[in-house]
């Protein structure tokens, strides 16, 4: 007992044990620790002992509290009625047990987390380095798991290497040497026994715990000589009638960073909990959570830091989880709702007649997969809705000529069309490609082309915006693209989005290699091109579960099949040893005609220390390997002009072997290529594996890929036996994600993907469930307008904003 409280029960006037008591608990911050057992049971003893009249003071103040008592009530609930209390103590009358309350001060669950009790900037400054800057960010800093500390023990039934808790009282306790720094240390017992209780670096412990002090420790139990003992254990008073917060439960266990210990961490949600949760408004409509059977917000934020048990754990997950995908399903939805207004884009029809020509002119017939997909793509830009569609297809099963055709529709019908790759170099591809492919002229250095193609009515004229394009001809080629006199535009995304002005865009191509995610996406088409139709192209296959929160705005087609006489890929994972074998292999097909591909290994600290560690690498092949080839280099480091000037020498055969870092897109295609060794193959993922190995495989001859790895990690070298055994690209993305997480396998950053705090991108179940429930909400309430949506229309603004950087 306090020495205050002591005092308070050695007085004989039970009216003013009271008052001391009460005014104690009072400017302690009505946290229930005036006396030792709490208020209530003090109350009820002071009534006992000294038989007072049912309309004293003291018995009304008791009746005016909740069932549950003086420890159920919040802070505020405390205060009030702990002036109540007091003024009857002092002969005021007592106000009515429920009367109307004087209005609380007002709270802010976004206030920054210095509101809280104890916590001063330092300790603001920490909580940041977790992202944590208001109360709000704190109450969802959700543990990463929880030690089970829910096993009461008695200090005798207490088994070496088991988690559990005991209740005992403090025998005795003091600072002590403990190795060479000061910590704690205490014996403590229950009806059962005695123990010794350490804690190592923690002197101040020790003067935290006084004799006969009734406590909670949780932790592994130990042995010393024989007998139980607990190190560094939770621990807790007993008996303030308050939930426990660090011991004798499921405990939860918090990210932590430097300065800032568990137990702060959950002092602090506790109060958080305590003080604030009731202000986080629900967002799930009622009849959407009945009939998912989710919990309540409230219920689900509690639970996810002080569950019962854990099936609650996994419960309050799940509705977090469905907070953070149901917003994103639901912008989703709701933007390719708003853009597939009918009406809102004119048809471009192909006649059979042109679409005939366009495919005779072809020097290869198109596979059953692209005919497929070519008929998706001709159907939608048929209508007058625009369209939105992603065009999914392995590294070289032949995506251009089906978007290629579509560009035709377009011009057939006197409609504009850009196409914008990720780099440079791609895009010059693609103006070569569509030129040649029309029948125009787009060599060397040509920055507008025209063709007549012989299926066409008209002539089609097609114009390249690359950096490399001088500004003067850039002029020229902004202008008559303004004036309508350009019908398809190639250029990076950067350029075109710049600010082109179309005279009458009909239709947009984005070749992406995932570098856009949906809310990019969903912000290039409000500002840009709202009713023209898209095709979105990507060589990455995506897994269900991904393709729905990324590509969640499209419809698909895929071809999955490669055009006949390609010979699939031979790939070979060869330890150190061999790498003079597969350099003798790269030098017999180079001096066989052929070309080659050498990756540096990833260097992930930095880029400038990849790019160091390339140019080591190619400075030793060229100096001890090949000293007789021609060999180039592209690195993150090189100007975009050097990178350029590199990869054309490449492409033109004038360099042999090309050495490049993985930062460097290698997305060319130069059908010589046949060799593609990888360095350090085990520090990348299968996607990007499969990405690069697609480099080669273009042309007709017989193509390798070489994997070397130092000492891959067991599951390294489950990828590395994968990428031997399939070139299903599929395959390899599924088994990508599921080992490495969605992060990683899109690369940092790349995939615009907001960041989840409790959801996961591997539960296609949950993703789906949210995808259905989004689409059920649309249905009934199309933009979300009613009331009991308004807090999901906002999440759903905030989502938007935060991802775009947009204000809309
Ligand atoms: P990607 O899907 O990777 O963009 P491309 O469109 O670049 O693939 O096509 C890869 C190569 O295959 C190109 O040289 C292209 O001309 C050729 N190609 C495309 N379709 C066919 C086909 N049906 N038959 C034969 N070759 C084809
Ligand atoms: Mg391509």
């Amino acid at each position: 007992m306090t020495p205050a409280a002591k005092e308070a029960t050695k007085k004989a006037d039970p009216l003013e044990r009271l008052r001391k008591i009460l005014s104690l608990e009072q400017s302690k911050g009505c946290d229930n620790s005036a006396v030792m057992g709490g208020l209530d049971r003090f109350l009820r003893t002071l009534l006992e002992r000294n038989g007072l009249p049912a309309g004293s003071p003291v018995a009304q103040a008791l009746r005016a509290l909740p069932p549950g008592g003086y420890a159920r009530l919040s802070k505020a609930e405390r205060r009030r009625w702990l002036d109540g209390a007091l003024a009857a103590a002092s002969g005021a009358p007592l106000p009515a047990p429920r009367g109307p309350a004087p209005p609380p001060p007002p709270k802010d669950v976004d206030a920054p987390v210095t509101v809280l009790k104890g916590v001063k900037a330092t300790l603001a400054g920490r909580f940041e380095n977790l992202n944590v800057r208001t109360v709000r960010d704190l109450l969802y800093l959700f543990p990463h798991r929880h030690n089970d500390y829910a096993n009461l023990r008695r200090i005798s039934e207490l088994e070496p290497g088991a988690d559990a808790t005991v209740r005992a009282r403090v025998w005795s306790a003091q600072e002590t040497q403990l190795g060479r720094r000061l910590g704690s240390e205490a014996t403590v017992g229950d009806e059962s026994g005695m123990m010794r209780v350490v804690w190592f670096n923690q002197p101040f412990v020790a003067r935290q715990l006084r004799t006969n002090d009734e406590i909670v420790l949780s932790g592994r139990a130990g042995l010393y000589h024989g007998r139980p003992i607990f190190e560094n254990p939770e621990w807790e008073p007993w008996g303030r009638g308050e939930e426990l917060t660090h011991t004798g439960r499921l405990v939860p266990v918090y990210p932590l960073t430097a300065g800032l210990s568990g137990r702060t961490v959950r002092r602090l949600v506790r109060q958080a909990l305590d003080e604030y949760l009731d202000l986080l408004a629900e967002p799930l409509p009622d009849a959407l959570r009945g009939r998912l059977r989710v919990m309540d917000l409230r219920g689900a934020v509690r639970a996810a830091h002080y569950p019962e048990d854990q099936d609650e754990i996994v419960a309050a997950r799940r509705r977090l989880a469905l907070d953070e995908l149901l917003p994103l399903q639901l912008s989703v939805l709701l933007r390719r709702r708003r853009w597939q207004q009918p009406g809102a884009s004119e048809p471009l029809v192909l006649r059979p007649d042109a679409l005939d020509g366009f495919l005779a002119a072809l020097p290869f017939a198109l596979t059953v997969a692209q005919r497929r997909a070519l008929d998706q793509l001709l159907g939608d830009l048929a209508r007058d809705v625009p369209m939105s569609r992603l065009l999914q297809g392995d590294v070289g099963s032949g995506k251009t000529v089906v978007a290629a055709c579509g560009l035709v529709a377009a011009v057939a019908n006197g409609h504009q069309a850009v196409m914008m790759a990720p780099t440079e170099i791609l895009a010059e591809q693609h103006f070569r490609t569509l030129a040649a492919l029309f029948g125009a002229d787009g060599g060397d250095g040509a920055v507008l082309a025209q063709a007549e193609p012989a299926y066409l009515d008209r002539p089609l004229r097609i114009a390249r915006l690359t950096g490399s394009v001088k500004a003067k001809d850039r002029a020229e080629v902004y202008a008559r693209i303004e004036s309508g006199e350009v019908d398809i535009a190639v250029g990076t995304h950067a350029l075109i989005q710049e600010g082109v002005t179309f005279a009458r865009l009909g239709f947009v191509i984005v070749d992406e290699q995932h570098r856009f995610g949906v809310m990019q996406r969903a912000a290039l088409r409000d500002k840009s091109a709202r009713s023209a139709h898209l095709l979105v192209m990507t060589a990455t296959p995506i897994p269900r579960s991904l393709y729905l929160t990324l590509y969640g705005d499209l419809d698909v087609s895929v071809i999955d099949e490669l055009p006949p006489g390609r010979q699939p890929i031979v790939t070979r994972w060869w330890p150190p040893e061999r790498r003079d074998d597969a350099y003798d292999f790269l030098r017999e097909q180079v001096e066989g005609g052929r070309q080659a591909f050498v990756i540096c290994p990833l260097v992930e600290e930095s880029e400038s220390l990849q790019s160091k560690a390339a140019v080591q690498e190619f400075e030793r092949l060229r100096a001890d390997v090949y000293p007789d080839l021609e060999l180039e280099l592209v690195h993150g480091r090189l100007s975009g002009r050097e990178k350029d000037a590199a990869m054309r020498r490449f492409r033109d055969g004038e360099a042999r072997i090309l050495v490049s870092t993985a930062v460097v897109e290698v997305g060319i295609d130069v059908p010589n290529a046949t060799v593609m060794l990888i360095e350090g193959a085990d520090r990348f993922g299968l996607a990007q594996l499969h990405q690069f190995r697609g480099r080669v495989g273009r042309g007709a001859d017989q193509s390798y890929c070489l994997l070397l790895a130092e000492s891959p990690s067991p599951e390294a070298q489950q990828r590395l036996r994968l990428m031997q055994e399939t070139t299903d690209g599929f395959r390899l993305a599924e088994a990508d994600l599921q080992m490495r997480g969605p992060g990683e396998f899109f690369g940092t950053r790349q995939s615009g993907l907001p960041d989840f705090r409790v959801a996961s991108l591997l539960d296609t179940r949950l993703i789906e469930l949210a995808r259905t429930e989004a689409a059920r909400l649309l249905e009934d309430d199309p933009e979300l307008a009613r009331p009991e949506h308004a807090a999901l229309a906002r999440d759903v603004a905030r989502l938007f904003d935060a991802v775009t950087g947009e204000v809309h």
